[in-house]
Order: structure tokens, then C-alpha cells, then sequence
């Protein structure tokens, strides 16, 4: 664990003597990256700051109704207001990653720029591109980390209702609703001071978890009944999903979120993966128990990465050589990942 004491001065003088902030979250920005983002957000906004919000592509319907995501300014659709915004920040806050080329294209013009620099973040093995890494795995969110940072920073400081509920987002997303083994007794503690703000939390479930079409809900079905492959030799199951699939199914982004948790509940799998057809490239996701490094498996086999037990990577190719590819690397090195 971090000693966020050693952090939290250096950041504190940051904070106060930037007169443009820049906040940006990750590539195809999950709740945990669209939450910390917006907590920071209403946080630096209380205290009266010049801030500004970049995701580097569009956020999922299930993100859009959190207050301020609308303020947050998606890249590939406003380039040149990005790029100015980028240019004009002397303080570039990153949050929830911990490689730059999860920024997209806005990773060169991040790069290029003298603002300060600064990444909080909770996946393993940070690479060092900022002035400041703050860089905490054992934090089941970057949103528990934010919440830590500024409880720390500002013992004064009131959660208002919209900063409660960014948090609260991206720590039940990245927790998968407290199913994963990644929290601990401080993350509830937080929880409970929430709800003791009182946020609304069945309106936020519903928001977050009930909102799907029935399209998603018969590709789930057609998934797991037609695309889903076990494994037993090597405790693995994986879904593959063609172009042709998501078609059927009238696919809107986000669609496929959750899918690859799916097979982890059949008895004695340990090691799942899911296949998206793209153009010219398969994108994937991968989940495990235990001990089983998946995040070592992306970076090997499919230029990926992320956390121990959820990561993911890209294959470019069809989909046919990806699925044999990962069989064939599967079955050379499943007892090397398989460490007990
Ligand atoms: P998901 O399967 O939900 O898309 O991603 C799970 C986690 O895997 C993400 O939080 C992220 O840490 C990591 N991840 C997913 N795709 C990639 C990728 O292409 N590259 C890297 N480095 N990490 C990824
Ligand atoms: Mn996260």
C-alpha cells in the first residue's frame, strides 16, 4: 500500500497554483475513469478552479446521464478544441491508466506539452510519463484513490452530491458491484460516508446496471449459448463474437461490458476471454482468479495489459487466427501462468 502522505503535499501545491487544469481519462473511458474523473473535477470546481475535462473517444450511454459528463470533451470529435485545451493546461491530471498510449491520439499532444504533469492510477507497473506518478494497486478504483488524495489534502472538505456520486460510480464499476475480491474494509468505509451524504444509491444502480436494451440482452443470450467454447484441460472459457454477430444484434458500444465475467461462475474455470470482431483487428478482454496473471498474458501474447485478474489487448488479424493463435499460446503456456 501507499503512503499517500508523501504525495499529497506536492499535489495540494499543484493543485492551488495551476490557473489551467486539464483533467483526461483513459481510451474508451469505464466508469472508474469517467468517476474519478468527474470527482476531481467537482472537487477542483468547488475551490474554484479553471478545469477542464478530455476523454479521448466517446462515453457509453450508461455514463451519460452522471452530472458534468457533458462538460467532458470527447477528442475524436473535437480535435482542434482538444488540441488548444491541451496546449493552454499547466496542469495535466491522468487518471486510471498507466500507459500513455492509452491517451489515443491525444498521446502525442500530451507528450509535446510543458504543462506539469501528473498520473493517479491503479493498475500495476506504472511507466513513468508524468512529473508526479501517484500509483496505488492496492486500491480496488482510481475513484478510492481520488477520494483518499483529497480526504487527505482537505480534511474541511464536504462532498457535494455530484463528487459523491462520481465516486461511488467508479467504485461499484470497478468492483463490479463488490462481486470482484478487489476492495477492502476502507473502500466500504468510504461507501458508508456516502451514503451517510445521501446519495441516492437505487437510482444509481438502476442507472448504472438496468439500463440495457433487449438487443444486448439476447446478444448476452446468443453468446453464451452459440459463441461461448470451454476448455476444461486448461480451466479456461472463452465467447468470440463475429462482426456479422453484433449486427444481428444491432451492437451499440458498451454492449459487450460484463460479457467476459460471465463464464468465471462455471465451476473450475479460472481463465476467460472475450473475442470482438473489428475491422482488421480482434480487441480483447480477459478475466481470472486467483493467482493467474491475465494482465501477464495480454502483455505477452496480445500487446496488452491491466490488472491481475481483468486486463486486455488486440490482436491484428482475423478473427480466426486470433482465436487459433490464442488456443496455440493457451495451450504452451497455461501451465507457466498457472502457478498453483
Ligand atoms: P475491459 O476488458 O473491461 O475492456 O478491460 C479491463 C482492463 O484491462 C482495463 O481496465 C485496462 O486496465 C485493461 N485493458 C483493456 N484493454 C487494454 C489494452 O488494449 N491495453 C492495455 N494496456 N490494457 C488494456
Ligand atoms: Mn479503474
Amino acid at each position: 500500500m501507499l503512503d499517500l502522505s508523501k504525495y499529497t503535499k506536492e499535489l495540494a501545491k499543484l493543485f492551488s497554483s495551476a490557473e489551467n487544469t486539464l483533467i483526461i481519462c483513459h481510451i474508451n473511458p469505464d466508469g472508474d475513469a469517467v468517476g474519478s474523473q468527474l470527482a476531481l473535477y467537482h472537487y477542483l470546481k468547488s475551490k474554484g478552479k479553471h478545469v477542464e475535462m478530455i476523454s479521448p473517444n466517446n462515453l457509453e450511454e450508461f455514463l451519460k446521464w452522471m452530472n458534468g459528463s457533458e462538460l467532458i470533451n470527447v477528442y475524436i470529435k473535437n480535435r482542434n478544441r482538444c488540441k488548444d485545451l491541451i496546449s493552454q493546461a499547466d496542469l495535466i491530471l491522468m487518471l486510471d491508466f498507466s500507459q500513455p498510449d492509452r491517451l489515443g491520439e491525444a498521446e502525442k499532444y500530451v507528450s509535446a506539452s510543458t504543462a506539469r504533469k501528473v498520473v493517479i492510477d491503479h493498475h500495476l507497473e506504472p511507466r513513468d510519463f508524468a512529473d508526479l506518478v501517484i500509483s496505488d494497486s492496492s486500491k480496488c478504483s482510481t475513484s478510492e484513490l481520488i477520494y483518499e488524495l483529497i480526504a487527505e489534502i482537505d480534511r474541511d472538505y464536504i462532498p457535494s452530491q455530484p463528487f459523491a456520486e462520481a465516486i461511488y460510480v467508479g467504485i461499484i464499476t470497478d468492483t463490479g458491484n463488490f462481486e470482484h475480491g478487489n476492495y477492502t474494509g476502507k473502500t466500504l468505509r468510504i461507501i458508508a460516508g456516502l451514503l451517510d451524504e445521501g446519495i441516492e444509491k437505487s437510482r444509481i444502480l438502476n442507472l448504472i446496471y438496468n439500463n440495457f436494451s433487449a438487443d444486448r440482452m439476447r446478444l448476452l443470450g446468443f453468446s453464451l449459448k452459440e459463441r461461448m467454447v470451454i476448455l476444461p484441460e486448461y480451466q479456461t472459457a472463452y465467447i468470440y463474437l463475429k462482426k456479422n454477430d453484433l449486427a444481428t444484434y444491432n451492437y451499440a458500444k458498451g454492449d459487450t461490458e460484463g460479457f467476459v465475467n460471465m463464464p468465471l461462475s462455471v465451476s473450475g474455470i479460472i481463465f476467460t476471454a472475450l473475442f470482438v470482431e473489428k475491422e482488421g483487428f480482434v480487441k480483447l478482454s480477459f478475466r481470472s482468479k486467483g493467482d493467474f496473471p491475465s494482465n501477464e498474458f495480454a502483455t505477452e501474447f496480445f500487446s496488452g495489459g491491466g490488472h491481475l485478474n481483468a486486463s486486455g489487448g488486440e490482436y491484428t488479424g482475423t478473427l480466426e487466427n486470433a482465436l487459433s493463435y490464442f488456443l496455440k499460446v493457451l495451450k504452451e503456456n497455461f501451465s507457466r501462468f498457472h502457478r498453483n
